[in-house]
């Protein structure tokens, strides 16, 4: 099977002035197609062919010889699942249920938003900070590169993408800003 891009759940301008149309043009346009066309041509004649990218990502996952494969499958569902982790209504309030649950698990939605930035901001070069569950439990997690919660058996609830390509054209090395504006703006909860 061939993956094809899933479309943007907003217009590349939607997101605007915290992530610029620039930036989406090049993240959505660029940055994501290549992960999604280097997968489709890389698992050409493969036993990956017929999987999903969720089973890809499980069955090539901490196996050096899929290396090429996990990091670009791992890297088309990161992205995927940041599309939807972003809104342009976002920001906010979580939703009562989740609001509940990071309540009980990390004291307060300010703590929470603390421990995130925090995450996001540290981890050090390319990668991605998280919300998962492990176990009924919330907890926040940092990735390098393409690696996933998926990858470790956890549930992955919202993230932010901190490679520099989601932020350089708008923030230039001012991260915790556009962690910042992800948090109070536009995270989809
Ligand atoms: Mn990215």
């Amino acid at each position: 099977m061939s993956f094809e891009m899933i479309d943007l759940p907003y217009e590349q301008n939607a997101l605007e002035p915290y992530i610029s149309a620039n930036t989406m043009s090049y993240h959505y346009g660029k940055h994501y197609k290549t992960y999604i066309d280097n997968l489709n041509k890389l698992i050409v004649g493969t036993k990956f062919e017929k999987m999903s990218l969720e089973e890809i990502i499980g069955e090539s996952a901490k196996k050096p010889e899929y290396a090429s494969i996990f990091n670009n499958a791992a890297q088309a569902w990161n992205h995927e699942f940041f599309w939807n982790s972003m809104s342009p209504n976002g920001g906010g309030e979580p939703i009562t249920e989740l609001k509940d649950m990071i309540v009980r698990d990390f004291g307060s939605v300010e703590k929470f938003k603390e421990e995130f930035k925090a995450a996001a901001v540290s981890q050090f070069g390319s990668g991605w900070a998280w919300l998962v569950e492990d176990a009924g439990k919330l907890k926040i997690m940092k990735t390098g590169n393409a690696d996933t919660p998926l990858a470790h058996g956890l549930r992955p609830i919202l993230t932010v993408d901190v490679w520099e390509h989601a932020y350089y054209l708008d923030y230039q090395n001012r991260r915790a800003d556009f962690v910042s504006a992800f948090l109070e703006h536009l995270i989809n909860w």
